[in-house]
């Protein structure tokens, strides 16, 4: 019976295919899905990047399809198509090859997931199928039936490869980790991250599970809404949660309200920044006590960035305290704790002098122990904060000592001044005394 302490890692896996989004293409790399400074492009197609020759070589049979058409391509290619081009192109070379990628723990293959062919409403997958299979059909051995179940296994079962913070820099589909199911209520017991587009997941608790299949994760985060969180896992995974929490959560449940949809609308609009701070700042008053607690945290979550961004600090930590009161995914919390950061370090809060200082430092420790829990101690983040923490910490260390010395020196300083003023009464005393003696002695 498999049994996990918390902090121990369940299971680390590999992709069986994967992808960097359209958007993120040029920095981060097509082979690992990794942020570095020096990225070299693909000499053909000018459009993928590779942190390394050797990331290169190794996605050429993935890429090769993909780079001719990115190449030829009239329109910009989405992540969806050139995930699923990426996918037939392996899945092709394996069946050529007689090699059939198996997951490690659960043996599953490509083959074993299932596609969705019965569900009604899939015009627009068709649609897609349709478009890609005009693409590639000249180029690839292909049918326009292996395309839809391509295209519908990655729909069902593909996940967002995303950084520590949860922002999303591609899709993957992992063999092993299509093996677990989705409870709401997972979330508390295991976390996921990544590292690059190596798929991880770690126990958060003590528990024990009578076999690893049974292990459940949580699909979407569990501080959504209850009808936003059923909406989410029926259109994106065909799943209808009825998890004790989603019940007990449906009982009380509410339609979202005209603020919430406002809200909802607004966070996703693509205007520019200065505008969509000023009409969140607007709205801000009618969301107290109306609206879920998972909008509150996004509104505020994003004027503290906002605020940040605009040069205005005192409020960039303001709003971003008030969004930690209500934000429960926690991986938007480590973004949370890093616009805190942020802000102090541009207020110099990281000043041992400064009389913010103990606050600085009770953040960036709260930080560290949230990575250490989130990624574990060997994690290259938790490894980053937890240098600069100790840093810091030399620093308060020095800066405790040099009052510790001010207090000595001033404890010194009155001890001295007090031999002095004793020394100084003793010898007019004794000046007197003597004096008098040698009145005496006269
Ligand atoms: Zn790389
Ligand atoms: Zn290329
Ligand atoms: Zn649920």
């Amino acid at each position: 019976m498999p049994c996990f302490l918390a902090g121990s890692e369940i299971i680390r896996c590999e992709p069986y295919s994967w992808c960097v989004r359209t958007n993120r293409l040029s920095d981060v790399c097509s082979f690992c899905i990794k942020q570095k400074k020096r990225l070299q492009f693909c000499e053909k197609c000018s459009v993928a990047v590779y942190c390394s020759d050797k990331c290169q070589e190794n996605d050429y049979v993935n890429h090769r399809l993909e780079c001719s058409l990115l190449r030829s391509a009239t329109e910009r290619l989405d992540t969806t198509t050139r995930f699923c081009i990426r996918t037939l192109t392996l899945k092709k070379r394996e069946i050529s090859l007689g090699r059939i990628t198996r997951g490690e723990k659960f043996r599953k293959t490509l083959a074993d997931l299932v596609a969705p062919l019965w569900e009604g409403d899939q015009e627009d997958k068709v649609r897609n199928a349709k478009k890609i299979f005009a693409l590639i059909q000249n180029r690839m051995k292909v049918t326009l039936r292996e395309v839809l179940v391509c295209l519908l296994q990655l729909h069902v079962h593909s996940i967002a490869v995303e950084d520590y913070k949860g922002a999303p820099l591609g899709r993957g589909l992992y063999l092993d980790q299509t093996e677990f199911d989705h409870s709401c209520e997972a979330e508390s017991r295991v976390g996921a991250h990544f590292d690059g587009k190596i798929f991880v997941l770690r126990a958060l608790q003590n528990f024990r599970v009578c076999s690893l299949a049974k292990i459940r994760m949580s699909f979407v985060p569990r501080s959504l809404p209850v009808m936003r969180r059923q909406e989410l896992l029926a259109q994106e995974f065909y799943i209808q949660c009825e998890c004790a929490s989603c019940l007990a959560e449906l009982q009380v449940c509410r339609r979202e309200n005209a603020i919430e949809r406002c809200l909802r609308d607004l966070l996703s609009a693509d205007i520019e920044m200065e505008r969509k701070f000023s009409l969140t700042l607007e709205i801000l008053p009618k969301c107290e006590g109306r609206v879920h607690s998972y909008y509150l945290s996004k509104v505020y979550g994003n004027l503290a960035s906002f605020s940040n961004s605009l040069g205005r600090y005192e409020d960039g930590i303001e709003f971003a305290a008030k969004a930690l009161q209500y934000e429960g995914d926690l991986r938007l919390v480590t973004g949370l704790f890093e616009e805190l950061l942020y802000a102090m370090n541009e207020l110099e809060w990281n000043d041992f002098r400064k009389s913010n200082f103990g606050l600085f430092l009770d953040t960036l420790q709260s930080h560290k122990r949230l990575l250490e829990s989130r990624l574990g101690k060997d994690h290259k983040e938790t490894e980053r904060v937890s240098r600069v923490y100790f840093f810091y910490l030399t620093r308060s260390y020095v800066s405790s000592k040099m009052t510790s010395l001010h207090e000595m020196l001033r404890e010194k300083l009155s001890f001295v001044s007090a031999r002095l003023l004793l020394v100084a009464r003793v010898a007019m005393n004794g000046e007197g005394g003597v004096a008098s003696k040698r009145t005496n002695s006269r």
